[in-house]
């Protein structure tokens, strides 16, 4: 095992304690990028420089005595995140020149941490895609088998921490875009509360529903980021101004005592008979590790889809208006001011984020708006009222994170197809629940050539991040999946 492959919590403690430099272990892991990036694609732009750089004053400060969290700690951060002076494209061609005037403070806190950034990571355009197949700027293949999607959006960065490219990876998730890369790239993928965490610095998508949080090969690691970033931020008012309770120290051994929620409307044998087999094999280790399966129901979660893809486009219809050619990125001159505009979005902007504006635009248009948007507004309450209700008979629920495992290239080339990927993860996001993905298993897709990671979700009340984490760490310690397999990257060294 190179020394890259350990947990950011082992790599953290190594640089606190001077067995190894910060300054090493950048430069080991930019090696290692260097080596398998032209197979796997998880990043747009490589921070070699300002990664040294910033290695160097981690070891500084290790030396000046600061016990750092992430001392040390390769990260990689997804590109609709704002680090000053870097560039940060969101996957679009509209701001693939934009440089980041100030830094995100989820990715601030990172730093502050001891965390080092190795680069900036692709995504859908906008984070707007289940694959990475709608960024405009590059490909990202699946660490473990390059003929597959890594998932999206935040597919970069899952991507990268999978190749061991980084041991911590940066993601925002508006409707799964965290969990459903977790799951494609054998890692924990985990989406706090609406709120706990800053989008200050995070290129808005649907602002109601974005929210960042980290991916990481093991639920400690998970954690360490989470407590690194979590917290009321003064430049974000949606973030609540409640302490934290910190995460990484709360690892549980059993789940003793816990109730955990069956969903009654998602029936994993709609998966087909191998998802089937991991799933229930899955809610059996739950119930083997202490805790009490009861069933729960969820009436109005099969609207999810329909109610997020008026929401989501209906605030990104809006929050994209300012890509106008006048402030940010990319302009395409034209005959007058209006036609400056025109051009300047229809060569910027690609399919998906185009369809997306103009759903929402429709979506809130006079005529439309009550029938469209103010009615999904109401689904979402109802949607958040049925976790309520299932919260008040459990502490948790467990479900499937995704309906499928990566899938290839090309696979899902309707947009209907593509937004089902979300199925699982969009009622948690409307609710504004904290949730996660962690490896549940393996299986070799109808066709595949190698077997493939799957995930399993687990939901928690508002909040509740703790026991989320605690308990998901006790799933993990006791069942190992994702040490199984590694991606096969020997067969694509150089
Ligand atoms: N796949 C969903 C979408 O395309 C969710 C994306 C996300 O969570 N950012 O909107």
């Amino acid at each position: 095992m190179e020394y890259i492959e350990k947990s950011a919590a082992q790599i953290a403690h190594d640089v606190r304690t001077r067995v190894r430099s910060a300054a090493e272990v950048t430069d080991a892991t930019l090696a290692h990028v260097e080596s398998v990036e032209g197979a796997v694609g998880a990043y747009l732009t490589v921070l070699a420089d300002s990664a040294r750089a910033h290695a160097a004053r981690v070891d500084e400060r290790v030396r000046n005595g600061e016990k750092l969290a992430l001392a040390g700690v390769p990260v990689a951060v997804k590109d609709n995140m704002c680090l000053d002076g870097s560039r940060t494209t969101c996957g679009s061609k509209i701001l693939e020149r934009w440089i980041a005037p100030y830094t995100a403070t989820a990715v601030a806190r990172m730093l502050e941490a001891g965390a080092v950034p190795i680069g900036k990571a692709n995504c859908d355009e906008f984070a707007m895609g289940s694959s990475c197949e709608n960024s405009a700027l590059g490909v990202t293949r699946n660490p473990y088998d390059l003929t597959r999607v890594p998932g999206g959006s935040s597919g970069g960065s899952a991507a990268a921490v999978a190749a061991y490219e980084a041991a911590l990876g940066m993601g925002s998730d508006t409707g799964g875009s965290i969990r459903e890369p977790g799951a494609f790239c054998n890692l924990v993928g985990f989406k706090p509360t609406y709120g706990r965490i800053s989008r200050y610095g995070l290129i808005a998508f649907a602002s109601s529903l974005d929210q960042i949080g980290p991916l990481a090969r093991t639920v400690e690691d998970a954690a360490l980021a989470y407590d690194a970033m979590a917290g009321f931020d003064p430049m974000d008012a949606t973030t609540v101004d409640r302490p934290v309770e910190a995460a990484a120290g709360a690892l549980r051994e059993d789940l003793r005592g816990l109730r955990v929620g069956m969903v009654r409307e998602f029936d994993s044998a709609a998966l087909g008979a191998a998802l089937d087999a991991l799933y229930r094999a899955a809610y059996r280790d739950l119930e083997r590790l202490g805790a009490e399966l009861v069933e729960v129901s969820l009436p109005t979660a099969a609207y999810g889809v329909a109610t997020y893809y008026l929401i989501a486009p209906a605030e990104c219809s809006s929050n994209l208006a300012r890509f106008d050619g006048v402030r940010y990125g990319l302009r395409v001159e034209g005959d007058d001011v209006r036609s400056m505009y025109d051009r300047t979005r229809a060569a910027g902007f690609g399919p998906e984020v185009k369809r997306r504006i103009l759903i929402g635009t429709h979506a809130l248009s006079s005529g439309y708006y009550d029938a469209y948007y103010v009615r999904a507004q109401k689904a979402r309450t109802l949607i958040a009222g049925d976790f309520e209700r299932a919260f008040a008979q459990c502490d948790l629920i467990a479900c499937p994170a995704a309906s499928c495992p990566a899938f290839e290239f090309g696979a899902k080339s309707d947009p209907y197809s593509m937004y089902l990927m979300d199925y699982y993860t969009i009622p948690m996001a409307l609710a504004g629940l904290p949730a996660l993905s962690v490896p549940c298993g393996w299986t070799t897709p109808e066709g595949g050539r190698v077997p493939m990671p799957v995930g399993l979700q687990l939901c928690a009340p508002l909040f509740a991040e703790k026991l989320l984490l605690g308990a998901a760490r006790a799933y993990e310690a006791a069942t190992g999946h994702a040490l199984a397999r590694r991606p096969e990257l020997e067969s694509v060294r150089a």
